[in-house]
């Protein structure tokens, strides 16, 4: 690990960093599903449509559904009968999700306060592994990726879903120029929190292009690795295998 990292466009540690991406979800817990649909124009639910029907979750599998935040794609995945666990690291994200999911009357879900980057899982727990715009936020993204890989048996399977960069001519900058002058305002009407919402903007733009992580996917050891693009790359669905 370098000893400074971006938060945002900052440097700080590591361990600031981490302490800091706490501060802004639990800041933004309450507010979080609401503004996801503000900030996407409610695209998030196709996103992550599209991400789930990837995933193909199987009646009886044991999925880690990490970074998994108020619940979002747990909830699908559990709609099809997969046994999910959803981890985060904030447990206000957690509360939110807990609340979602009894009103929602889904059950049969177990929630666990886990850093994506050192799991408490045994090696080998899970059939498929999860993180939906997660592992953008983590200080130590290989971390996070091994510690994916360890917690997979033989044949299991790895999804991320993230923002990457758009390579359609155009889109990209006039989707930074959106992002830049309207997510933080939106923040700060709907949630009074322009701070956290520029650092959720500032975070997308820093995430590696689509082949550069995939790269980081095929280093942590996965095989058959893929990447599909949504929006020319805006948003990229990677995918790897565990043999
Ligand atoms: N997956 C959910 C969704 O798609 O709606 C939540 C995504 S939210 C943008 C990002 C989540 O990553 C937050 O809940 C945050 O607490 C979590 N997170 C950040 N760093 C983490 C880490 N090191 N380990 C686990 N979760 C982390």
């Amino acid at each position: 690990m370098p000893t400074h990292v971006n938060f945002g466009e900052k440097l700080v540690t590591p361990e600031e960093k981490t302490a800091l991406v706490g501060g802004v979800f639990s800041s933004v817990a309450r507010r979080y599903d609401l503004m996801n649909d503000l900030m996407s124009g409610g695209m998030h639910r196709l996103w992550k449509d599209r991400f789930v029907s990837r995933v193909k979750p199987r009646p009886g599998e044991h999925i880690l559904d990490m970074a998994g935040g108020t619940g979002d794609v747990a909830f699908r995945m559990a709609r099809r009968g997969a046994q999910v666990t959803v981890s985060d690291i904030n447990p206000d994200m957690l509360s939110v999700g807990m609340e979602r999911a009894s009103a929602r009357g889904i059950d049969g879900l177990v929630w666990q306060v886990e850093n994506a980057e050192t799991l408490t899982f045994a090696d080998q727990s899970f059939d498929a592994y999860t993180i939906a715009f997660g592992i953008r936020n983590v200080t130590d993204i290989p971390a996070a990726l091994k510690e994916a890989h360890r917690v997979l048996r033989r044949g299991g399977r790895f999804f991320v879903l993230e923002f990457s960069t758009s390579e359609w001519p155009g889109f990209g900058e006039a989707y930074e120029r959106y992002a830049d002058r309207v997510i933080p305002r939106v923040g700060k009407l709907v949630a009074d929190d322009e701070e956290s919402y520029r650092y959720l903007v500032e975070s997308i733009r820093r995430f590696p292009r689509p082949d550069q992580f995939r790269a980081m996917i095929a280093n942590a050891g996965f095989v058959r690795t893929k990447v599909e693009t949504l929006l020319g790359g805006l948003v990229c669905i990677w995918s790897g295998w565990r043999i």
